[in-house]
Formats: C-alpha cells, sequence, structure tokens
C-alpha cells in the first residue's frame, strides 16, 4: 500500500499575468528562483547559492498556489505538487518512502520545483504527539530534512512550500541551507484588489456601470480567492434574476457585496505580522 497516489508532474500554465497586484513578493521570488536558473555565472562568481526553499505563509485564498504555478510556467520548470497530508501513511516506512519519491522525481524531472501545500501538516512540533512515540509526522520531517540536507546534492530543485500557521512549523526546516526564504502573502491592498478584478471582469461580460475602483474600495481585507467568488455570485444573481441575462449590472455586484461574510478577520492580519 503506497502512503501517496501516484506523484504527478504538472505543467500548470498560470502566468504571472494572471496574478493581480502581489508585486513586491513576485520580484522577490523571481530573485530567488529565476535568477540562479538563468544566471548562475554570476551566483558562482559573487559566491552565493541559490536558495534551497521557500516557504510562502499567508491567510487562505492570498494566491500562494497561484505564485509557486506561475513561477513554474514562466521559468519553464516542472511541477510538483504535494499537500502535506497526503504523505501520511499508517504503514511504518511508507511516508518516508513517499517522501523519497518525491524528491526522486523531482531530480529526474529538473529543472523543477517541489510545491508543498499546508506543510505545517508534516511539521507539528516535534513531542506534541499523544501517543508518546515517534510520530508519523516527525519520520516525515526527518526525512524532508535529509532530503534537504541531502547526500546528494539538490541541483536545480527547488521546494516551495506553503502555510497559514508559520507559528507552527517546526524550526529545524527554517534553518540555514533548508528552507530559509520566508515571504509572507499578504492580503491584497487597493491596488492589487484593483488588479484582481481587472483580470476578472475581463472574462466576464459586465454594464458600464460596474466600477472597479468602487468594488475594489468594497473589498478591504478580502482575499483574491473572495473576490473572484463575489464576481461569481454577482453574475449567479444576474441569472436568478433573469436566466437570458447576458451581462451583469452594478446592483448584481452590490448584492453579492452585502451578502458576503469575510474570512479573514483583523486578528488574522496581526497574528501573521
Ligand atoms: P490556501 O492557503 O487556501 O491554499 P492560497 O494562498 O494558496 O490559498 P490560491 O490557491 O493561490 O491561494 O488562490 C485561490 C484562488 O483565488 C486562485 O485560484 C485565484 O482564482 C484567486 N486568487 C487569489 N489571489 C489572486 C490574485 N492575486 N490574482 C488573481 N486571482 C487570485
Amino acid at each position: 500500500p503506497s502512503a501517496m497516489r501516484e506523484i504527478l508532474l504538472e505543467v500548470p500554465k498560470v502566468y504571472w499575468s494572471d496574478i493581480g497586484g502581489q508585486k513586491e513578493i513576485i520580484q522577490k521570488l523571481k530573485e530567488s528562483i529565476e535568477w540562479p536558473l538563468q544566471h548562475p555565472e554570476a551566483f558562482s562568481r559573487l559566491g552565493i547559492k541559490p536558495p534551497k526553499g521557500i516557504l510562502l505563509y499567508g491567510p487562505p485564498g492570498c494566491s500562494k498556489t497561484l505564485m509557486a504555478k506561475a513561477l513554474a510556467t514562466e521559468a519553464g520548470l516542472n511541477f510538483i505538487a504535494i499537500k502535506g497530508p497526503e504523505l501520511f501513511s499508517k504503514w511504518v516506512g511508507e511516508s518516508e518512502k513517499a517522501v523519497r519519491e518525491v524528491f526522486r522525481k523531482a531530480r529526474a524531472a529538473s529543472p523543477s520545483i517541489i510545491f508543498f501545500d499546508e506543510i505545517d501538516a508534516l511539521t507539528v512540533k516535534r513531542g506534541t504527539n499523544s501517543d508518546g512515540g515517534i510520530s508519523v509526522a516527525d519520520r516525515v520531517l526527518s526525512q524532508l530534512l535529509n532530503e534537504l540536507d541531502g547526500i546528494e546534492p539538490l541541483v536545480n530543485v527547488t521546494v516551495v512550500a506553503a502555510t497559514n500557521r508559520p507559528d507552527i512549523i517546526d524550526n529545524a526546516l527554517l534553518r540555514p541551507g533548508r528552507i530559509d526564504h520566508i515571504l509572507y502573502v499578504s492580503p491584497p491592498d487597493l491596488s492589487s484588489r484593483r488588479e484582481i478584478f481587472r483580470i476578472q471582469l475581463k472574462k466576464m461580460s459586465c454594464t458600464m456601470d460596474v466600477d472597479i475602483e468602487e468594488l475594489a474600495t468594497e473589498t478591504d481585507g478580502c482575499s483574491g480567492a473572495e473576490i473572484i467568488s463575489i464576481c461569481q455570485d454577482a453574475a449567479l444573481c444576474a441569472m436568478d434574476e433573469n436566466l437570458e441575462a447576458k451581462e451583469v449590472r452594478r446592483e448584481h455586484f452590490m448584492k453579492a457585496l452585502s451578502s458576503f461574510t469575510r474570512r479573514i478577520t483583523p486578528e488574522m492580519i496581526q497574528f501573521y505580522d
């Protein structure tokens, strides 16, 4: 019994232009992943090593996955996506084997990115399991550290990990030489929200009274995912009114906004800051 369904190589097809705003973080990602691949001689000349791993943290729905995919697409990297919990198996040894297999595939497919979503699942702080023994999470973590520190060097394989819970991640994983670039992906600011609406509304059919500026202002504190879902709700409102509707009007957006509850609270943002 394998711990995991087959590891799939993906070709994501997400471009930087699909991501609204978040320019600063995108620039940092390009520097740390694209530069080493495109200008390896500059790195060796200056005597620095490209990062092995990057942690993206922040509230849900704010484009962490989207960014990892765009990195792969734009730099022509193979993409292997794994969710932390997928690595767990109750069978002794199977979880470690699954981790080894992920890295083996990534090396074979290099240049590549391994995207570990929900990385917090496998890095619960040591000794916190209830039965007192070495937990599966501990074993998976040890194997992951082995791979990062590797006897076999990781050449042109970058680990991008994502989490909503940076606070529970084992510090061992974040030491220099491991996942040592840590980037906060914040909820979109006003200009990023404007961009997200612009990208989304281009795909929709709306009347002239739909005002991006107004929508961006009204969605302060929303994630990108929430903005997309507000647009979808607005279109459903239009259909609800008339199944033959050809356009979405401002009032549909207003209705969608008024029935919407934000998932990201100010307390959450404080937690990440
Ligand atoms: P989670 O922590 O829940 O895994 P995430 O930060 O990885 O979330 P994504 O999966 O990247 O979030 O985003 C979810 C969806 O929200 C995307 O598929 C996209 O439709 C939309 N979205 C989020 N941010 C943006 C953005 N900046 N521009 C355009 N779309 C966005």
